[in-house]
């Protein structure tokens, strides 16, 4: 029997490139092994986004698209709604009470995002809601609800779920053994960076190359990337390890176009005009595909709905079957 895996994402924006190659590209590889639930997480979305409702109902059906567009098979994966599912919700009132507030606090990824949203949660997390401080605890009902086993995540999110087994291994040790430990896969590229040079492209630090950007878009972010400070004149060597233009070549370029450029950088005899004139072009083309396939679903409305009415449903059913386990478990299956 296959294994299942639970991952997801929140609908706050459309995919970038840090989204694929950390997580999607990875997704569309798993989806013919694994039992995939896949989650477009509006809950949680909302506990940052709670007084921006349309932001999010309008994302759930960006990243739906994003997602389809990029290889996500809606007849291998069941693409669902977590709001839809209330048995995520239900089971998140009975976890809360296997986890203290202390130990949420102390969570490595609840702390750093906390810290970067300074204007909703106060310079030092004073003004923190109840709902966002409890997200890993969502988060563990949305992946236990479907009896998850394997969840595929970036690093960042490696102490979500470490939070996830502590409150399982609570859980069963009190009303017995019911849950599973849920293990990790990671992506093997773990973070991918900005072409601003930053560590991290992400949608808040404004560096991020989105699947759906147009030519010009393309052109302009890719034109103001940043390359070798030493490099002063078209024809010094330089050096590509420190060039963010080499870097965005490596993930969407040939190996064998990678390696000319690297030599011709690291000799001179290559401008970063040129550079980025080539990494244009190979950007579109690595785009063009996954725009293409988008299209599709943008012009086919009601089949994004279909997908997403079948994908939820077979969730339901799922965490349905789930959930009376948990029930019974607790001794409240009245
Ligand atoms: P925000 O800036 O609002 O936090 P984001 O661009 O960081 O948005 P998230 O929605 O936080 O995107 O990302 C969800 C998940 O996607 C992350 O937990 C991570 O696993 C993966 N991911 C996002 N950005 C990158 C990146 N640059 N490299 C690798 N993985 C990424
Ligand atoms: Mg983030």
């Amino acid at each position: 029997m296959k294994q299942t895996i639970l991952t997801g994402l929140r609908p706050t924006g459309n995919l970038h490139l840090g989204h694929y190659f950390g997580a999607g590209q990875n997704w569309t590889k798993l989806q013919d092994d694994y039992d995939f639930y896949l989650e477009i997480a509006d809950v949680q979305a909302l506990t940052d986004n709670f007084d921006n409702p349309e932001k999010v109902r309008k994302n759930v059906y960006e990243i739906t698209k994003d997602l389809l567009a990029i290889g996500i098979d809606p007849n291998k994966v069941h693409l669902f709604i977590q709001s839809k599912i209330p048995e995520i919700a239900e089971l998140t009132v009975f976890y809360s009470n296997l986890v203290t507030v202390a130990r949420l606090q102390r969570n490595p990824t609840v702390k750093t995002e906390i810290s970067q949203k300074k204007e909703l949660f106060g310079n030092n997390g004073e003004s923190i809601t109840y709902g966002f401080l409890g997200y890993p605890v969502s988060q563990a009902a949305d992946i236990t609800a479907f009896d998850g086993e394997v969840v595929p995540v970036g690093d960042d999110q490696l102490p979500l779920l470490e939070q996830c087994r502590e409150i399982v291994r609570k859980f069963n040790s009190i009303y017995g053994e019911v849950l599973k430990e849920p293990q990790q896969v990671l992506s093997k590229t773990t973070r991918v960076k900005g072409l601003d040079g930053n560590e991290k492209m992400g949608k808040s630090l404004g560096n991020a190359v989105y699947l759906v950007d147009d030519e010009e878009t393309i052109k302009e972010k890719i034109m103001g990337a940043v390359t070798d400070s030493n490099k002063i004149k078209k024809d010094d060597p330089a050096n590509p390890d420190v060039c963010m233009v080499y870097y965005y070549h490596k993930l969407v370029n040939n190996e064998e176009n990678v390696n000319t450029i690297c030599s011709e950088c690291k000799k001179g005899s290559r401008g970063c005009v040129q550079c980025k004139k080539e990494l244009i072009e190979a950007m579109k083309e690595f785009l063009q595909p996954i725009q293409e396939r988008r299209k599709f679903y943008e012009d086919n409305p009601d089949e994004v709905d279909r997908i997403l009415k079948e994908g939820t449903e077979a969730a339901r059913s799922k965490a349905i079957e789930q959930m009376a386990k948990v029930r019974k478990a607790m001794k409240i299956d009245y």
